[in-house]
Order: structure tokens, then sequence, then C-alpha cells
């Protein structure tokens, strides 16, 4: 059977094997999916032993740079990107890297939420590497401006400044901003540490914007509460993209897409009852 896994370090918490299971039921494919526990130091040994006979793999924190330099070569997405979700081994033997992460964001406002993003003005709140993968699809969907506002103000102005020929897309310090925009995805994560960044509630207009954060949980976001008790129109969390990054996966593996909605139902469920 085709062996496909998710490398990271941590990967205990790591929903891909559930979401991958579904998938494969739901298409009739015959695979076998599991988490692997890579060593800090020895991702390359680890990921080079598993791919004697893997077909592909998965790539969470904090291996995704190490995956785009073990990759043999590059989609324009992942090149990019600067960092690798997806590898998938060729017939030849050689690697393909990708980063679906943008895509599944693109999907899930796009599909899921029924959220339009041509012409739009969209602010993304943060300037590591979630904000890196998402430019790309982001910028492709020819949104008027995005702006890009992040705690250390040079690490956006040098995202800005290495995707400025793919559209309009600027750099901004959090206090700078005032003016409502149309979407704010936040992919900080100040969220973890249960903390928002610190924004003005002039940015949404209430009753028109969307508010997206890429982090979820099984209670709303500090973000997500932030966002509600501000009127925005709509507010979503992460576990959509969570859910369309891998059936993106998936789909670069074994050439079907699946329906993500049965399975990102299921998450839910599973979410609230944990
Ligand atoms: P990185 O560590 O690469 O970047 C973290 C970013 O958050 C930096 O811009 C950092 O600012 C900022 N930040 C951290 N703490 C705070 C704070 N207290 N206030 C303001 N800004 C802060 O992380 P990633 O880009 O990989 O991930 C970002 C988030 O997106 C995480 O919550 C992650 O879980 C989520 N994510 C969700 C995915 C999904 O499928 N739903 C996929 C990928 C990521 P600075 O540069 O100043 O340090």
């Amino acid at each position: 059977m085709d062996r496909y896994v998710v490398f990271g370090n941590p990967i205990g918490h790591s929903k891909s094997p559930l979401i991958h299971r579904l998938f494969a039921e739901q298409t009739g494919q015959q695979l076998d999916y599991s988490a692997l526990l890579a060593p800090l130091d020895d991702f390359i040994g680890c990921a080079q032993a598993f791919f004697e006979h893997g077909q592909g793999a998965n790539i969470t924190v904090p291996f995704k740079e190490q995956a785009f330099r073990l990759a043999d070569s590059l989609t324009e997405r992942a090149q990019r990107a600067g960092a690798v979700n997806t590898l998938r081994k060729g017939a030849d033997g050689r690697l393909l890297g990708d980063n679906t992460d943008g895509a599944g964001l693109v999907r899930d406002l796009k599909v899921n939420a029924g959220v339009s993003l041509q012409g739009k003005r969209i602010l993304l709140l943060g300037a590591g590497g979630a904000v890196r993968g998402a430019l790309e699809p982001l910028l492709a969907e020819k949104p008027l401006a995005v702006v890009i506002a992040n705690r250390t103000v040079e690490k956006a102005e040098l995202l800005a400044h290495q995707f400025a020929d793919l559209g309009p897309v600027s750099a901004a310090g959090f206090s700078w901003l005032a003016e409502p925009v149309d979407l704010i995805i936040n992919a900080t994560s100040a969220s973890l540490a249960g903390e928002l960044p610190p924004i003005s509630p002039s940015l949404i207009l209430p009753g028109h914007t969307v508010c997206y954060d890429m982090m979820y949980g099984k209670e709303p976001t500090p973000f997500c509460r932030w966002a509600t008790e501000h009127g925005a129109a709509h507010v979503l969390d992460g576990l959509g993209m969570l859910a369309e990054q891998a059936a993106e996966a998936f789909y670069l593996w074994r050439g079907v897409r699946p329906d993500t909605a049965p399975v990102l139902a299921e998450l839910r469920r599973q979410l609230a009852s944990a």
C-alpha cells in the first residue's frame, strides 16, 4: 500500500492522519497515512529513510524550510513561499516540493465562505511563514491592495519588497493602521498566547469587514472574539484552511480532489467534544 506521513516535532497533536484517512475512505483510495516524529537534529535523515519506500509527506513545524532544501524541484508557490509543506516522490525517485497552505486559505475563503478577493483591500497581520505562504495565492486573486502589518515592521517590509512584482503589496506597523478594510487575516501566533495584535477597531467596517484567524480552537480565538464584538460581517477560523491545504496535498499525490465539507464537519465535531 502507498505510504504517506506527516513529519513534525512535536506531532502528537496533528489532525492530518485523521483528515487523510477520511479523504482516502471517501475517494476509495488505498493508502496508509501516519504521523512521524522527526528528531529536531535529523529531519533530513529521517525523511530520506522514509522516502526509500514512501510516496509522499506533509511537513509541519519546524521542518518546512528544511523540506524546501530537501526537494529536488519546487512548484512556483513553494519557491515563492521559501517553505514546503508537501513532498511527492516521482516515478524517477525525485522529490517535488509544494506549499499548499496559501491555496488552502484562498479556497476556504472563496469556496467555503463565499468571500471574493478580487478588488478587495486585504490586511494581513503577521509576517512569518504563514504569510509568506499566503501571499502568492492571495495576490493571484487580484486584490486592490494587500497590506502586511507586523510587530517587527522590517519583516513586513522585506516581504512586501519580495512580492511586489506579483501585485499591490505594502508594509505597515500595527499602530499605523486606521482605515477600514474588506478583509483582515490574522496570521500572527498571538492567539497561541491568548493575545491579540494591537490593532484599532476602526479597521472593521461593521456589517462589511470579514475577519479570518488562521488559528483555530475549541473556543473562539481572541481575534475572532474581538472581530465579533466590533461587528465584523463574517468571522472565520483556520480549521477550513487546515482541511483545504490537506485536500490540495491529497490532490497532488493521488490526482483526486476530495470533498472537504464532510471532513471539516467531522473535525469541527471532534474539536467541540475535545
Ligand atoms: P511564525 O512563527 O513564522 O510567525 C509568527 C508571527 O506572529 C510573526 O509575524 C510574529 O511577529 C507574530 N507574533 C507572535 N506573537 C505576537 C504577538 N503577541 N503580537 C503580535 N504579533 C505576534 O508563525 P507562522 O507564520 O507559521 O504561523 C502563524 C499562525 O498561523 C499560527 O497561529 C499558526 O498556528 C497559524 N497557521 C495555521 C494554518 C492552518 O492551516 N490553519 C497553517 C499555518 C499556520 P514578529 O515577526 O514581530 O515576531
